[in-house]
């Protein structure tokens, strides 16, 4: 392909890669294909490939077990459990799916939980508040992935290529003697990169890349590519979470804290502990009332860091021990169904105080690097900071 070529096509159809099929880089997608149908020329709309390596969406995650006798699920959202939708711009863009009812307000009991002490004083529930549809959270049904399956199914003009993994933006030839030579993967005058997977197999020419994954894969991914920014992505820190997934055969055969009997029912806790932070009842959200009974439980992501390397097999012992002090479980009501994820980028530590990082652009190159830890780690953060990256690209169209 000549320069000349290649630059008439990046005028008539930009060819943009995204890597990373988490929330980012579905909302990137499907603002940037509304946007194109917005501008007047039809010629304009862009050609997207998203790349993941995993074989579903991000950090919206579902995990199920299901019972071989009621043929009933357990079921553990053990990713994000909700989200928020503070803005009135956020709020119009999920308005279709709740009025279809994939998204749902959750409006919790939300209660504190003081586990049990080890000279044996019960644990301590007190009601902490409802959350209400006017600072609602919303969750994803029937399932938490059900949403980003929705929205990659609504993409037109993307294509998503599941199970590849991205190499890093720099590739490398080992040469006879072995030394090592850096391939050009970036075209100056056509301003177009050549991606490649891990195997060194390539994955096409791109006007424009979009690196949306957690920051400390994005380090690795532009390391030595000569990225312009590159020292602003690792300034937002991210920890990381462990989450516990439980699931009793019966409500009746769960614990007093958990059946409502002895305490106020409850769907959320918030917990007084080193270890856990809070305690979601999966079978008592909306729409999830056919599950058998199931609990999601989130480690603190400070002591999660602290033991990110950690064996998952003592891991999981530590938070069982931790699970059984606060829900107060005996050998009739322990769980049936234990699992445990280790989340290695979970949170983004926000200062509160601290401006925002926003989107990383190199304009030169046409590289951006994206994800919701450019903004507060959250949900609401991957729309934000999609909408930055759209205006970004359409502005130079
Ligand atoms: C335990 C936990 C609890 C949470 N709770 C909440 C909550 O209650 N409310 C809320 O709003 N948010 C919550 N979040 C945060 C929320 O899940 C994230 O903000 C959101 O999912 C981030 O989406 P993302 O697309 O930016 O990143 P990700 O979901 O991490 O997506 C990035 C994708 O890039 C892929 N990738 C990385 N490297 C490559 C490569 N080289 N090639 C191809 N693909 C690659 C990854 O596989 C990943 O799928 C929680 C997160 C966790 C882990």
């Amino acid at each position: 392909m000549t320069d000349h070529a290649s630059c008439s096509i990046a005028l008539s159809a930009p060819k943009i890669a995204i890597i990373g099929g988490g929330l980012t880089g579905l909302l990137t997608a499907t603002l940037l294909e509304r946007a194109s149908n917005q501008s007047s020329s039809s010629s304009n709309t862009p050609q997207i490939t998203i790349f993941e390596k995993s074989r579903s969406v991000g950090r919206l995650a579902t995990r199920y077990r299901s019972d071989s006798k009621t043929d009933k699920n357990w079921q553990w959202s053990f990713g994000a459990q909700f989200f928020t939708a503070k803005t009135a711009v956020f709020q119009q863009f999920i308005a279709p799916w709740l009025d279809t009812g994939l998204l749902q307000p959750w409006c919790a009991e939300v209660i504190e939980l003081t586990p049990a002490s080890d000279n044996g004083q019960p644990p301590n529930i007190q009601s902490k508040e409802q959350w209400d549809a006017v600072h609602a959270r919303y969750i994803s049904t029937p399932k938490m992935t059900s949403w980003g399956r929705e929205l990659a199914a609504a993409l037109k003009h993307t294509t998503i290529i599941f199970k590849t993994r991205v190499a890093p933006l720099t590739q490398y030839l080992q040469s006879q003697n072995q030394q090592r030579s850096q391939i050009q993967i970036f075209n100056q005058n056509s301003k177009q990169t050549e991606l490649f997977d891990e195997t060194g197999a390539s994955l096409g020419w791109f006007d424009w890349v979009i690196c949306t994954a957690p920051n400390g894969q994005a380090v690795e991914l532009m390391a030595n590519s000569k990225f312009s920014q590159q020292d602003k992505i690792t300034k937002p820190q991210m920890q990381a979470c462990y989450t516990l997934m439980l699931g009793w055969d019966d409500v009746q055969k769960l614990p007093e804290t958990l059946n409502g009997q002895l305490t106020p029912q409850w769907d959320v806790a918030y917990l007084n502990s080193a270890i856990l932070d809070r305690i979601f009842i999966e079978h008592q959200k909306p729409a999830h009332g056919e599950l058998l009974p199931s609990i999601t439980i989130h480690a603190r992501n400070d002591w999660s860091e602290a033991h990110v390397d950690d064996d998952m097999e003592s891991v999981e012992e530590q938070l069982l021990q931790a699970a059984k002090q606060a829900l107060n479980w005996n050998e009739d009501s322990a769980p049936s169904q234990t699992d445990c994820h280790r989340w290695r980028y979970a949170a983004t530590i926000v200062n509160k105080d601290a401006e925002e990082l926003g989107i990383l652009i190199d304009a030169t190159k046409q590289w951006i690097v994206s994800g919701d830890w450019c903004a507060k780690g959250n949900i609401e953060s991957c729309y934000r900071i999609a909408q930055q990256t759209v205006k970004a690209i359409m502005q130079t169209q």
